[in-house]
């Protein structure tokens, strides 16, 4: 799981993250919605290590993290554009990080398979990125960030890219492995259908705060406040 105790990130004077603090419980997929430039980035790059926050705790599974490098904490973190590695394989993609953790040929191998096979991409292990269509690219890469078992997968507008039946498509594909996997999950969009569709339970963000953290249910019925019900009011 994921606890935030009044994360607090700064760019100089401006706040991009005001004490924020969040508990993302064991298997949970919390989506974080809110306008461009409300901070949810940045939470995520606070959570994954790459900015230092001014002030507040970030622990996963219990331990605290706050001040430790990106690569000793246990979460991956996916980008919006996926980026696979151009010359190599989907398998060689997916097996990557095992590479990185020292995991042996035979083993990378099967797991790389088994990942494959949870995305439905079994038979195109062989394939290099650009023999794959856009949805077939996205679901290799989310192998690959699934196949370290990561505590917490961080995923920021991963469907952003893709026209508008494929994201539909492939928000039913993550929420089914997400419910296979069971791996706690930040998903940020700023598309509220997207957020609705997905999440267990919905952040909602506003100027670097976190203004709402509810079930759809609760933030559709009872929003916050009249930002929360004008923004899921009037976005697309
Ligand atoms: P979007 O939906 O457009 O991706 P976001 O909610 O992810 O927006 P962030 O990228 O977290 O927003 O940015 C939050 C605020 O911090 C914005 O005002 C942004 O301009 C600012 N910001 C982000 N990164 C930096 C940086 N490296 N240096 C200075 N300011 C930054
Ligand atoms: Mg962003």
């Amino acid at each position: 799981m994921l606890e935030l105790d009044g994360l607090t990130v700064e760019y100089g004077d401006l706040t991009a993250v005001d004490d924020v603090s969040l508990a993302v419980g064991e298997g949970e997929l919390c989506c974080l919605l809110g306008p461009s430039g409300s901070g949810k980035s940045t939470v995520l790059r606070a959570i994954s290590g790459f900015e230092t926050p001014a002030a507040g705790r970030i622990r996963i599974d219990g331990v605290d993290v706050t001040d430790a490098p990106p690569n000793e904490r246990d979460c991956s973190l996916v980008f919006q554009d996926w980026a696979l590695f151009p010359r190599q394989t989907a398998s060689e993609n997916v097996a990557f990080g095992l590479r990185m953790n020292g995991v042996g040929t035979a083993e990378r191998e099967t797991r790389a398979r088994e990942m494959l096979e949870l995305v439905e991409m079994e038979g195109h292990g062989d394939a290099y990125p650009d023999q794959l269509s856009g949805g077939q690219k996205q679901r290799v890469a989310l192998a690959r960030s699934l196949a370290v078992d990561p505590d917490l997968l961080l995923l920021d507008e991963p469907l952003s890219n893709l026209d508008r039946r494929l994201r539909e498509t492939m928000q039913l594909e993550l929420n089914e492995i997400h419910d296979r996997v069971g791996t706690t999950m930040l998903y940020v969009t700023h598309d509220q259908d997207e957020a609705f569709t997905l999440g267990d339970r919905l952040g909602v963000m506003e100027s670097g705060r976190l203004v709402q953290h509810d079930t759809p249910e609760a933030v559709y019925d009872d929003p916050a406040d009249r930002f929360v019900e004008s923004f899921l009011g009037t976005t697309n």
